[in-house]
């Protein structure tokens, strides 16, 4: 008997009509004769509703409303749809009991509004299922050891999926949600991208943390640690998706895979900076220590005993940031922070790279044949990328994917 955890994305529970559909493919996957456990979000786009609503209650207040706050609020549109799918299960004759994060004992960090999983207490879900019992489970939340409820960032639900399914031993993690798979780039901005049979778990992880949202760049890093494969499939048909596995030699030959366009980017220029050893280190070790991830990052010697530094950052990310930043302006005794969101950062991805020249060369022909300025170019070992102005970001990856022939490039 195999195991099965399932995950629905807001879209794919956002109605009621739609939640039977999904009851549905939950069902086909018991009659199948696998255990089946669900992982649902919220419906539709609760978690944006919620979050609004949490500002006008906030108002002017100064500063950022209280985290914790801000978890207990917005987990509560997963509670809601946990309960909807074990109803729609129950009217249509199966069993089936849903479970909040602390119901089932997943206990994360206190890291507020981006926490991560530390364990789950299997034995519960495990004694429903042997009972023959669907199991739902809220995605997105966890508790602290304290049982405080944590969320684990937008898009956790896949978190929760990666941890069910590696602590579950589960024999395929499947995540429903409106597209056919992953794709060459989001098919929403690049109309001719092909749908990957395939891809390695360290390309899809650059891929996400460079704007492919489909999935979570944490949890693909949770699924390539314990080795789960995962299934991108679409919540509407039960055609095939795309398939995230470990690297194989097979994929090498494929010089990029897919490209992505991240726009939620803000970039923070701090000026008259004192050179001098340690200055730097203080700066990015405190950012890290209020876990805020940068990127981009550019250092100017000015001849004057002075630098500018430049650095992006998720605009989500702006608020935990400042208070750091003007700290370090005080303890310096001087400098000038700006921040810039007039941004976009296109990216290729694929792990072919590795042994391949000129693609870099290939990507800034394609920016300059659209005459699309590059403003700064970061690299890593699989992924070359590059900040353009917001306005020219989709017209810029679309003009990379068809550099790269990505509509027809071949698949491992
Ligand atoms: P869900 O609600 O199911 O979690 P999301 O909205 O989080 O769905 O993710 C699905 C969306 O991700 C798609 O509708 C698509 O626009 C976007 N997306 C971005 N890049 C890609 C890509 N490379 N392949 C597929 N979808 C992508
Ligand atoms: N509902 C949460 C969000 O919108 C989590 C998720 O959907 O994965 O980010
Ligand atoms: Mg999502």
């Amino acid at each position: 008997m195999g195991l099965i955890v399932q995950k629905f994305g807001g879209t794919s529970v956002a109605t009621a009509e739609k939640i039977h559909k999904a009851a549905q493919k939950v069902v086909a996957a018991q009659q199948a004769g696998n255990r089946v456990v669900v992982v649902v979000s919220a419906m539709g786009h609760t978690t944006d509703e919620l979050i609004e609503l949490a500002k006008k209650v906030w108002g002017e207040s100064a500063g950022q409303p209280p985290k914790r706050e801000m978890d207990q609020l917005l987990a509560t549109g997963e509670q809601v749809t946990i309960a909807l799918i074990a109803l729609a299960l129950c009217s249509a004759g199966h069993e089936a009991i849903s479970f909040t994060g602390g119901q089932i004992g997943l206990i994360t960090d206190r890291n507020f509004s981006k926490a991560r999983i530390k364990e789950l207490d299997k034995e519960r879900i495990e004694k429903e299922l042997a009972l023959g019992k669907i199991v739902i489970v809220a995605g997105f939340q966890g508790v602290t050891d304290e049982g405080d409820v944590t969320t684990l960032g937008r898009g956790g639900s896949n978190a929760s999926l990666v941890a069910l399914g590696a602590a579950l031993k589960a024999d395929v993690c499947e995540n429903y949600t409106d597209v056919d798979g992953i794709y060459t780039a989001d098919p929403r901005i690049v109309p001719d991208a092909r749908k990957i049979d395939r891809i390695s778990y360290d390309e899809m992880m650059e891929l996400s943390s460079v704007g492919a949202s489909v999935l979570q760049t944490s949890a693909v890093e949770f699924a390539k640690k314990y080795n789960v494969p995962i299934h991108v499939r679409n919540s509407q048909h039960d055609g095939p998706g795309t398939w995230i596995v470990a690297e194989t030699k097979a994929m090498e030959h494929i010089v990029v895979s897919g490209c992505a366009l991240k726009k939620d980017l803000t970039r923070v220029t701090l000026k008259q900076v004192p050179d001098r050893p340690g200055i730097v280190a203080g700066l990015f070790g405190a950012i890290g220590t209020a876990n805020v991830v940068v990127d981009d990052i550019i250092q100017n010697d000015m001849g004057d005993g002075s630098a500018n530094v430049s650095f992006t950052v998720e605009h989500g990310d702006v608020a935990d940031l400042k208070p750091v930043v003007d700290g370090k302006i005080k303890e310096w005794g001087g400098g000038k922070a700006t921040y810039e969101t007039n941004l976009g950062k296109i990216s290729v991805v694929g792990v072919g790279m590795k042994q391949s020249t000129g693609v870099a060369a290939k990507m800034f022909s394609a920016l300059a044949r659209e005459k699309i300025n590059i403003q700064n170019i970061t690299t890593s070992e699989i992924r070359i990328s590059c900040i353009v102005a917001k306005e020219d970001a989709e017209k810029a990856l679309r003009a990379v994917h068809a550099a790269f022939e990505l509509d027809k490039a071949s698949q491992p």
